[in-house]
């Protein structure tokens, strides 16, 4: 599903290089964990795949279902089935949850060729998919994101995943700055979508949340490289000991 090859990344404005040749395979049906130490890099692979500006890709290659993403804009990438939950998901003032929602799905069927979705289909849809989620009417109508509590935002970012269902979903901490109960319910949602033919990257600094999303894969990344790939059993090794012992393994 996603194929990331030797990605190399310098940040565009300052001599530095983040990602030092990442090499990263998920499948169709598969939750791959990314587990790392604070700066190893993470939010970068994230925000690159995603198409964010500031970066400049130096070498290697990132494939969706063998298509070259790096070179499609923000929402190509969006319409061949790429979808990124963020840390600090985006205010947007002024326009409303569903009308942004329909609006994305829209664009998206457009890019498929199909056609819109009717505006009683769509508050079906919605309804059903924020009704798992515990969201409520007065959410699906405010603006996006504005004035919505931590929970509230990621909550609202698993139902855009769940609205768009896309092919490659990557979730970067969705858990940090969750409670218990709104970390269930994410994991409700994530969990609620997993199926054959869809491929997740959770990226997450705690284990606490592969206890709720059981990942098939944990990969450690620190300096740029994934450095260490292994079971679920990984993640607890983490937990256990904290990154150290990874550390001056692969030192
Ligand atoms: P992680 O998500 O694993 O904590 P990040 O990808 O956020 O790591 O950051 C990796 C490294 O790149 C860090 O050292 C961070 O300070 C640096 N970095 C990332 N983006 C920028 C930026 N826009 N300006 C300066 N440094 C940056
Ligand atoms: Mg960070
Ligand atoms: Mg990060």
């Amino acid at each position: 599903m996603l194929e990331i090859k030797g990605l190399k990344v310098d940040l565009e404005d300052e001599d530095k290089t983040i990602l030092k040749g990442v090499d990263l395979t998920v499948e169709a049906g598969k939750v791959h964990a990314i587990m790392g130490p604070n700066g190893s890099g993470k939010s970068t692979l994230s925000y690159v795949l995603s198409g964010r500006d500031g970066y400049e890709v130096t070498g290697g290659s990132a494939t969706l279902e063998g298509e070259d993403i790096l070179d499609m804009e923000p929402e190509e990438r969006a319409a061949a089935g790429l979808f990124l939950a963020f840390q600090y998901p985006v205010e947007i003032p002024g326009v409303g949850n569903m009308t942004f929602m329909r609006t994305a799905l829209n664009a998206q069927r457009k890019a498929r060729g199909q056609d819109e979705i009717s505006a009683a289909d769509f508050l079906k849809l919605v309804r059903e998919k924020a009704a798992t989620l515990e969201i409520d009417n007065d959410m699906l109508k405010r603006p996006v994101n504005v004035g919505f509590s931590g929970g509230e935002k990621k909550r609202n970012e698993i139902l855009q995943m769940a609205i768009l269902e896309p092919k490659m979903c990557i979730l970067d901490e969705t858990d940090s700055g969750l409670d218990v109960d709104a970390m269930k319910l994410v994991s409700k949602g994530v969990n609620a979508l997993r199926e054959e033919g869809r491929g997740f990257l959770v990226i997450t600094h705690y284990q606490r949340l592969l206890d709720h999303i059981k990942p098939d894969v944990v990969h450690i990344m620190s300096d740029g490289r994934i450095v260490k790939t292994g079971g679920p059993e990984l993640a607890l090794e983490v937990e256990k000991n904290g990154y150290a012992d990874i550390k001056a393994e692969v030192a």
